[in-house]
């Protein structure tokens, strides 16, 4: 049988752990050899067996680095007989032991005890070790100002330090212990909220907030940091650390306050600097305005020359006004670039246009060239006008005699497409030590002192350029001559000119280098140039160039048969313009049929003259006048408008505030309506939203606005822009403005359908109407022509009555039937003369009959009598209700006439409905009766249309004569304020 007990000590002798097994009369059983080796016992374990341990213990106590208190500790286990374990003691070398003192009981009696000594020195220097750093970290933790601690999954306090204290205390008047909740170191009324924060920290993610202990009373804010505490991939807590950031947000609101501040300031100081440039502006505008009008009025030498001072003067000071303005919005750093289609080539041209007069005035040579420059590119064209206008102008300015040279190129480079304009002069040049200085503000060169300047033209163009992308160089030599040049990176949207024409330009010039730029211009609009250098070519080759010629330019001073001599005997051969280029001046047309423009010869001057009809289409403006109501407050600038829009052949109606505006805005009455930007009671931003509000209610058409303000900040043209306005104009106004701005915003020309077979004639036809300013539409036969009046509604067909397939009598019939053809005026064109021929034109329902062959202006002349006198068009406001020229006895008794017609209205509203149209007929007949006394002809003419209407028991014309008389009075009405 095994002997348990031997085998047992066996395995005991192996471990490492010192063991000593005694009865209870302590007599020893069994130790092993660690325990020898604890105590410094020599002998082997076995012979200790059976020998009393009470004996030796004095002498083992000597192992301990306090003997008495493991003696003490030995009696008290064994008085007690309770199991104990692991009690630490240290030995007298160093080390340290764990003891375990286990009784033995055997049928519940005590036979004896064990003791078990283990070496624990390692893992107690290890444990010191970690205290020692733990009370380490634990300073450093503590001695940070910044608030720190930990807390566990349910959310109780582990750690945290002073700081943390601190802020507990102050947050709710509580002293942290480790273990209670950190809820207790949150106020209640945040205690949800941040708990909360918590949680999902414990989920594994950070978490970072601001802690604003304002609202708890305490003037400090903490940026806290959660962050999970992991063991494995489990989360057992949260550590939190926390900065006090009031001081960093303090400065932080400080600086922001200052720099809201700054920026505050210096928006008050450009809104200062618009508006009282506005305040300047607008009465020098409104001067110059009326300096304008007086200039065309009849004036004495004297008078002319005395208002001619006045307006160049007032002219400078605008100049200067506008260069101090853009001077301040460039240091602001607000000069915002537009981005649109403009043609380069003509802006510069405007300009050599506006300054050559100076130029010949001085007796300067001023030469233009262009090469390769793009029809259209993107950019802001009003700047770019500056910049041309600065560099052009110093160069005359400077430049006592000999000449200068523009050249406007377009270029490739590496890095895209650039155009640069290039200004040489043969001045009074810039001294080396000056040519940095000349762009910057106010500095002027020693040279220039003579001549007047402010030094800030030069600074704001090359501030512009740089805005462009661009850069600006200058060559000079004192008292030989400037070279400026600016380019600019440009994209180009469309290459080729504009407007192209087609056939042969005559050039004639005895000055050879004419030619050369000459020819580009012709070749750049699509005509073929033809050079001569005489009279007797020039006859030549006008007779040669017959049907194809375009355009025929000549330089003053042309050597052979004057001019006026050749235009007249040349007189039946062309109705194509003739520009007469001069070099000074006085010059003076020698025809009436000839053009004068002045050297150096300009491509928009050619595209000008080209667009233009000859003389025997004189006044040949197919296109209408528009209803445009003006709302300005200023009375000088609201007569001013009203003026050159009346001039320009408008019928204009001024309001003078936004709030008499309103109303009729709200209406059918206009084509177009100009608003001024800053008005007391309403201004042109609320009437637009209303007029915008008022269309999408009530679903009707879009009236064009345009803006007009004297200081627009960009933020101005961005909100006028967002209600939706049609285009913006600053201050000051032109007439040139004006009209081209309405030229863009307003499409007045007439739409005319030309319906021939015969291409060549079409083609005549189109050229004639287009010079006239309407819009055509060609058709080849009548099957088209019917599709495209459909398509378009045009406002009028000129129609051959013969042509092969569907003719014009077909074609006229068939659309007299439609209800977009019923009223269409349709000329009836036909080569057969006679009464015969002429009633069955009219017989088919044609407005006109024409007889081939047709002169430009009897067609031009026709057709305008047909559009403006029938219901296609009106001139709405009663273009014609001139009161001026009503008597004045009459001109009382109007607001009662135009009562009357509004119970006519009423009256023949009733007729209609019951079809009662002997009635409709009798009042037709009363509203001829009076019309013209009163000033109203289309009230006349539309009486004759009721009766008509009625013969014919028409009532859908009726219904639109009605409805027409009815806008008609209620325009007058307005007008007349009534
Ligand atoms: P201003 O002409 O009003 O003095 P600018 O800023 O346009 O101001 O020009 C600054 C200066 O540069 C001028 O005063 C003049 O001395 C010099 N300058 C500019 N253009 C020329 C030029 N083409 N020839 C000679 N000097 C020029």
């Amino acid at each position: 049988m095994l002997d348990v007990r031997q085998h047992l000590g066996a395995v005991l002798g192996y471990l490492d752990l010192a063991i000593l097994v005694e009865t209870p009369d302590r007599e020893i059983l069994f130790t092993n050899q660690p325990f020898c080796d604890l105590f410094g016992i020599p002998a082997p374990p076995q012979a200790l067996i059976g020998q009393n341990c009470g004996d030796m213990a004095a002498n083992s106590a000597a192992a301990f680095a306090d003997p008495g208190a493991f003696l003490a500790l030995i009696d008290e286990a064994l008085a007690e007989a309770k199991p104990f374990a692991a009690r630490r003691l240290p030995l007298a070398d160093g080390r340290w032991v764990e003891l375990d003192y286990v009784p033995i009981h055997e049928d519940n009696s005590y036979v004896g005890h064990a003791w078990l000594y283990r070496d624990v020195s390692e893992r107690a220097a290890a444990e010191a070790e970690v205290r020692r750093s733990e009370a380490a970290l634990l300073a450093l933790v503590e001695n940070t100002r910044d608030p720190l601690w930990s807390v566990d999954s349910r959310l109780q306090l582990v750690n945290f330090n002073t700081a943390f204290r601190r802020l507990s205390e102050q947050r709710t008047g509580w002293s942290p212990v480790t273990g209670a909740p950190i809820a207790l170191a949150i106020p209640e009324a945040r205690r949800h909220r941040e708990a909360a924060i918590y949680r999902a920290v414990l989920q594994g993610r950070s978490h970072e907030f601001l802690l604003d202990l304002r609202a708890d009373g305490v003037d400090r804010l903490f940026d806290v940091h959660l962050a999970p505490i992991r063991v494995g991939t489990t989360v057992t807590g949260v550590t939190a650390t926390s900065r006090d950031v009031t001081d960093v947000h303090h400065t932080a609101r400080l600086l922001r306050d200052a720099k809201e501040a700054a920026e505050e300031a210096n928006r008050a100081k450009s809104d200062f600097l618009a508006h009282i440039s506005h305040e300047l502006r607008t009465p020098l505008n409104a001067m110059i305005g009326m300096v304008d009008l007086t200039l065309e009025t009849r004036l004495d030498a004297r008078q002319r020359s005395y208002l001619q001072s006045a307006q160049s003067n007032s002219e400078a000071l605008l100049g200067l006004i506008s260069d101090v303005l853009d001077f301040s919005k460039i240091e602001a750093g607000e000069m915002d670039l537009e981005r649109s289609p403009f043609e380069p080539r003509e802006v510069v041209e405007e300009v050599l246009h506006f300054l050559g007069p100076q130029a010949l005035r001085q007796g300067l040579e001023l030469s233009f060239q262009a090469r390769s420059v793009p029809g259209r590119i993107l950019g802001d064209a009003q700047r770019y006008r500056q910049v041309a206008m600065n560099l052009i102008g110093n160069a005359i300015k400077y430049t006592e005699k000999g000449r200068i040279d523009v050249t406007l190129v377009g270029q490739r480079t590496a890095q895209g497409p650039t155009l640069m304009l290039r200004v040489v002069d043969t001045g009074i040049g810039i001294a080396v030590e000056d040519r940095r200085r000349v762009f910057s503000r106010f500095a002027r060169s020693r040279s220039s002192r003579r001549t007047s300047g402010t030094g800030l033209g030069l600074s704001i163009t090359s501030s512009l350029v740089e805005l462009m992308a661009g850069r600006i160089e200058l060559d000079s030599e004192l008292g030989r001559g400037s070279d400026f040049r600016a380019t600019i990176p440009m994209s180009v949207v469309q290459d080729e000119p504009v407007l192209a024409s087609t056939g042969v330009a005559v050039l004639a010039s005895p000055h050879t280098s004419d030619l050369g730029p000459w020819s580009e211009i012709a070749t750049s609009l699509g005509l073929t140039p033809i050079r001569c250098t005489d009279s007797s070519e020039l006859v030549k080759e006008v007779l040669r160039a017959r049907r194809d010629l375009a355009v025929v330019i000549v330089h003053d001073g042309l050597p052979g048969t004057p001019l006026a001599r050749i235009r007249e005997d040349l007189d039946g051969m062309a109705s194509v313009p003739w520009l007469l280029v001069a070099r000074t001046l006085d010059a003076e047309a020698p025809h009436p049929s000839i053009s004068l423009v002045h050297r150096p010869l300009l491509r928009t001057e050619v595209r000008r003259a080209l667009q233009t009809p000859g003389d025997d289409a004189e006044g040949s403006d197919l296109r209408r006048g528009a209803r445009i109501l003006v709302v300005e407050d200023h009375e000088d600038s609201r007569r001013f408008m009203v003026d050159s829009l009346r001039r320009a052949g408008h019928d204009a109606v001024a309001q003078p505030d936004g709030a008499r505006a309103l109303a009729p805005l709200m209406g059918y009455g206009f084509d177009l309506a100009i608003l001024d930007l800053d008005m007391p009671r309403r201004d042109g931003i609320e009437l637009t939203e209303a007029r915008r509000a008022w269309e999408l209610r009530t679903g009707a058409p879009r009236l064009p606005i345009v803006m007009v303000s004297g200081h627009a900040t960009e933020d101005h043209r961005k909100r006028a822009q967002q209600v939706g306005i049609d285009a913006f104009v600053p201050k000051p106004l032109t007439r040139q403005r004006l009209i081209d701005v309405l030229d863009r915003s307003l499409d007045l020309r007439p739409t005319v359908v030309v319906a021939d077979d015969a291409a060549e004639a079409r083609r005549l036809w189109s050229i004639w109407l287009s010079a006239a300013g309407a819009r055509v539409v060609e058709a080849r036969d009548g099957f088209e022509a019917l599709q495209l009046v459909e398509q378009h509604r045009p406002d009028a067909l000129l129609l051959d009555m013969e042509m092969p397939g569907l003719d014009g009598f077909e074609t006229a019939t068939r659309l007299r039937r439609t209800s977009w053809g019923a009223e269409l005026p349709i000329l009836g064109l036909t080569g057969h003369t006679g009464a015969e021929a002429r009633r069955r034109v009219f017989a088919v329902g044609c407005s006109a009959y024409l007889a081939k062959p047709i002169r430009r202006g009897t067609l031009v002349d026709e057709l305008r009598s047909q559009l403006w006198a029938g219901t296609q068009t009106d001139l709405g406001l009663g273009a014609d209700v001139d009161v001026a020229h009503v008597d004045e006895d009459i001109a009382e008794l109007i607001p009662f006439y135009l009562e009357e017609r509004r119970a006519d209205v009423e009256r023949l509203r009733a007729a209609h409905a019951q079809q009662s149209w002997d009635q409709v007929r009798a009042i037709g007949h009363r509203l001829k009766g009076t019309a013209a006394s009163f000033g109203f002809p289309e009230v006349g003419a539309l009486g004759k249309r009721l009766e008509q209407a009625a013969q014919g028991s028409d009532e859908e014309s009726t219904r639109r004569a009605i409805d027409r008389l009815d806008a008609i009075l209620q325009a007058a009405r307005l007008r007349l304020g009534a």
